[in-house]
């Protein structure tokens, strides 16, 4: 039996690999479920699963917690540090789903026992790329793509030498506001950029996509997974989402991944891999799909890709910052404290700000260092906003 743990169970991602586990019993001993808030989700999953243990983030919860999980033998802990203990705890195959740079540490953990660390959370590489490919080098562990562009390029490249590779494209479907006026932008409301037009995410991730965010963070988890450089990452509107993304080759070929906009099947394919098995995924029927649309994405509509682009150039720590810097802005736009094209203005700045402090982002990548760099950029991004506010 396979033991397998899943951090951020009660999330979009979390569900979708709680569907696919609980599919096949028999075949699975069920390590971790970890979540937050919604500790009812995380106590039903944790009995129907048989979890060893089940960890809610926040110690305020671990009553309710306790209390789902009565007359169950599933161990009930909260907190971060029971977060990284349940992490430590022996696993083969561990997702990582949790959303922010939260999700950092605990697969950090995970890739230390030599875990297959199957990798949604975005933060990871951005923050923290070159220690989180070392940690997994040094431990002789596995680091799988979920996202579904990285995957859809992971599974491009199999049998393929990197060194063959011209260009990646990561399709985007666009997100919510991809063919609003760009004048409309600026009065943007939360609720109106958290409706997907073609995926059932996360109210972050979504938000993320309107805004190109989620591209951006993609942008550089591609150059740190594949070690590409940048200018051979390029970024296609794709509104169908059913090309997940391409990657050319030098001798003209494009190779294409294509599927229904289902998370199942990069989950499936980390959790199976090297394998392929069968999934309970639609199966596109081409004839009835007729078209397939591209196009260049608007620099103006989504300056959070330039932004990516900076953050690549500078290297270092400059994707903790930048990470930090969005999660803030993020927060308070989904609170109506700023716009929607505030949030990018935010990120711009902190970049600013971090590239004029001698020593910040050009700092050894230790945890330590990211650490330090995630809480200063977000103390520098909250008092950026506390300013324009006042
Ligand atoms: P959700 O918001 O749906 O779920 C997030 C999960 O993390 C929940 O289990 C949540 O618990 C938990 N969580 C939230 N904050 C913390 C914290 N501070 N410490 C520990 N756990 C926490 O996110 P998604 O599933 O949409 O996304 C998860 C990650 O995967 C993100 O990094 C996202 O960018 C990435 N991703 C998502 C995709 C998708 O299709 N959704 C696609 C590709 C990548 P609770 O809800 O109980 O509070």
């Amino acid at each position: 039996m396979r033991r397998v743990s899943i951090f951020g169970a009660t999330g979009s991602i979390g569900q979708n690999t709680v569907d696919l586990i609980a599919r096949d019993p028999s075949a699975y001993e069920v390590v971790a479920l970890t979540g937050g808030h919604n500790v009812t989700q995380l106590a039903a999953d944790a009995r129907r699963l048989r979890a060893q243990v089940a960890v809610t983030a926040y110690p305020e919860t671990l009553q309710p917690l306790r209390a789902a999980l009565q007359g169950s033998d599933v161990e009930a802990v909260a907190g971060p540090q029971a977060l990284l203990e349940a992490a430590a705890r022996p696993a083969d195959w561990v997702m990582s789903a949790i959303v922010g740079a939260a999700g950092l540490e605990p697969g950090l953990v995970a890739l230390e026992q030599g875990a297959t660390l199957a990798l949604a959370n975005k933060e990871t590489l951005v923050c923290a790329g070159a220690l989180v490919l070392e940690t997994a080098r040094r431990h002789d562990a596995h680091l799988l793509p979920v996202d579904s562009e990285h995957s859809a390029i992971f599974q491009a490249l199999v049998g393929e030498d990197i060194s063959a590779v011209e260009r990646i494209i990561l399709t985007a479907s666009g997100g919510a506001f991809r063919d609003w006026p760009l004048e409309r932008l600026a009065q943007a409301t939360p609720a109106q950029a958290s409706q997907h037009p073609n995926w059932a995410m996360g109210q972050r991730i979504t938000i993320d996509s309107a805004s190109m965010f989620n591209k951006a963070l993609e942008l550089i988890e591609t150059r740190e997974y594949f070690g590409v450089s940048p200018d051979q990452i390029e970024v296609l509107v794709h509104p169908e989402s059913l090309v997940h993304s391409l990657v050319g080759f030098n001798d003209g070929a494009l190779m294409a991944h294509v599927g229904a906009p289902d998370m199942r099947h990069a989950i499936g394919y980390a959790l199976h891999w090297p394998d392929r098995r069968n999934l309970p995924v639609e199966r596109l029927d081409l004839a009835r799909v007729a078209q397939l649309s591209f196009r260049a994405p608007e620099e103006a509509r989504y300056p959070a890709l330039s932004l990516a682009r900076q953050v690549m150039e500078r290297g270092g720590l400059a994707g903790a910052v930048f990470n930090a810097a969005k999660e803030i802005a993020l927060d308070a736009f989904i609170a109506g404290q700023i716009g929607f094209l505030d949030m990018s203005s935010v990120v711009e700045e902190a970049l600013d700000w971090a590239d004029a402090c001698p020593g910040l982002i050009d700092a050894a990548m230790t945890l330590d260092n990211v650490r330090k760099t995630d809480h200063l950029a977000r103390q520098h991004a909250w008092d950026l906003m506390a300013k324009r506010a006042g």
